[in-house]
């Protein structure tokens, strides 16, 4: 059987592994870079956050999109199964906060050292610098054409990734493939993105905030994140935001408020008793000064203008109206959304080829017969916390699993 993988990311290299332990196939990796797995380079910082050791329940509720799809590839090869895979081959790995795994050596390039070092053993040909241009279907076989040359395959798998960080291959192919093959390809959006806000005119860039609560506010509905986010030049970043903002790419963007709890431990009686403590502690500040003992100093002008509140006030003149104000701003510091960041700068896309047009347990097209589609350029994506290379390496084993007893 030839069998030909279009993508040398995570996805196609596991289905590599898979497919060539039947020694009756033919194995052809294409990618149209110089090097395999270029986006796997710079996962997790450059430290390839591989996968998180959890349970499978846990697992599918940090997939955002169709989770319940991922059912069966799941029980195939479980986060388990991806530490066992790489300690195996040799890459030894870690587990950090949050059950985060990565290598031990920090070093994404060992992930994809260990695929290449399979894939050479098992004499799978990858072929990069190749990047494919069109597909045809003729009579049983595929006829895939790239910048150099023509291959034909029985079976054909597209692990093509999504359409972000573009210098790393992922530009979008594959849904035009699926396209041309006869699928459908639900809406492209950018996911664990940075927002991008209104009203807002990036005096705070670079400003970090450790210990609030961001949540979002959709039609009487919140969705809440703690920990850490950072301001941008045009709105919002950081772990909590990226993972709200594939809650975002859901709804309306008219619809959503995004409030921050500047003082998510102080509830806003205990934050009453707190400022009325101080004002007379501090009865000589002006409010500018006092914010001093609440807020990081670059915050305060930006907070004084939001609430429209008098700089130069004194604190023991401050009338109870507004004291509630000053309240009601450091537990609800809202935004508008003006949108998200462009899709290039997303870490995965949401949407991509309908799984409703996949058979789960092998993800085999249920339209072209021997037509595969694995990874990210499947409608899936997930939170962040190596959710997102499980779900390519899935994808990718339990279609090159199926495919090798073809
Ligand atoms: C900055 C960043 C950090 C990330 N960190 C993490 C992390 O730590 N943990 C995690 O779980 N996820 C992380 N992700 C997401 C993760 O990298 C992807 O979800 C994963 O790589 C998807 O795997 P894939 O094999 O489906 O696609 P990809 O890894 O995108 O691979 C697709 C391959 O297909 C090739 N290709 C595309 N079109 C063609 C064509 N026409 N011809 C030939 N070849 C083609 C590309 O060159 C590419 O090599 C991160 C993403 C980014 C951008």
């Amino acid at each position: 059987m030839n069998i030909i993988i279009i993508g040398a990311g995570p996805a196609g290299l596991m289905c590599a592994t898979q497919c060539c332990k039947n020694k009756n196939n033919k194995v052809i990796v294409l990618d149209s870079n110089d090097k395999v797995g270029k986006k796997l380079y710079i996962t997790g910082k450059g430290r390839c956050n591989v996968c998180n050791k959890t349970t499978k329940e846990d697992f599918l509720s940090n997939v955002v999109s169709n989770s319940k799809f991922l059912y069966t590839a799941i029980n195939q090869f479980s986060p388990e199964d991806t530490i066992s895979f790489f300690e195996s081959n040799g890459t030894k790995l870690k587990i950090e906060r949050g059950n985060r795994v990565f290598p031990v050596s920090d070093k994404a390039s060992d992930i994809s050292k260990t695929f290449l070092k399979i894939l050479n053993k098992e004499n799978v040909e990858i072929k990069l610098n190749q990047t494919v241009k069109k597909i045809d279907k003729v009579n049983e076989s595929f006829c895939i054409k790239t910048n150099k040359q023509i291959f034909y395959s029985d079976v054909l798998v597209i692990a093509t990734g999504g359409k972000s960080y573009s210098v790393t291959g992922s530009k979008g192919d594959g849904y035009n493939f699926a396209k041309d093959l006869g699928h459908t390809v639900t809406q492209i959006k950018p996911a664990l993105v940075p927002i991008n806000l209104k009203d807002y005119d990036g005096s705070l860039a670079g400003l970090s905030l450790k210990n609030v609560n961001v949540f979002l506010k959709v039609n009487n509905k919140e969705y809440s994140q703690f920990g850490e986010m950072l301001f941008t030049h045009k709105g919002v970043s950081g772990p909590i935001i990226l993972t709200l903002s594939s809650l975002v790419n859901k709804f309306n963007l008219n619809d959503i408020d995004l409030n921050i709890d500047l003082k998510p431990a102080l509830s806003e009686e205990k934050l009453d008793e707190r400022l009325l403590r101080d004002f007379k502690d501090f009865k000589n500040k002006n409010l500018k000064n006092y914010l001093k003992e609440l807020l990081p100093s670059s915050l305060i002008d930006f907070f004084i203008k939001k609430g429209n509140f008098d700089a130069n006030v004194s604190v023991c003149n401050i009338t109870k109206e507004v004291r509630k104000k000053i309240i009601n701003l450091l537990k609800s510091f809202t935004f508008k959304i003006k949108s998200l960041e462009d899709i290039e700068y997303a870490i995965v896309t949401s949407g991509g080829i309908n799984v409703k047009e996949i058979n789960p347990k092998n993800m085999e097209s249920k339209i072209v017969p021997n037509l595969f589609f694995i990874g990210e350029v499947l409608d899936l994506d997930a939170f962040t916390g190596g959710f997102n290379i499980q779900i390519a390496l899935s994808t990718g084993y339990c279609s090159g699993a199926y495919i090798k007893n073809l």
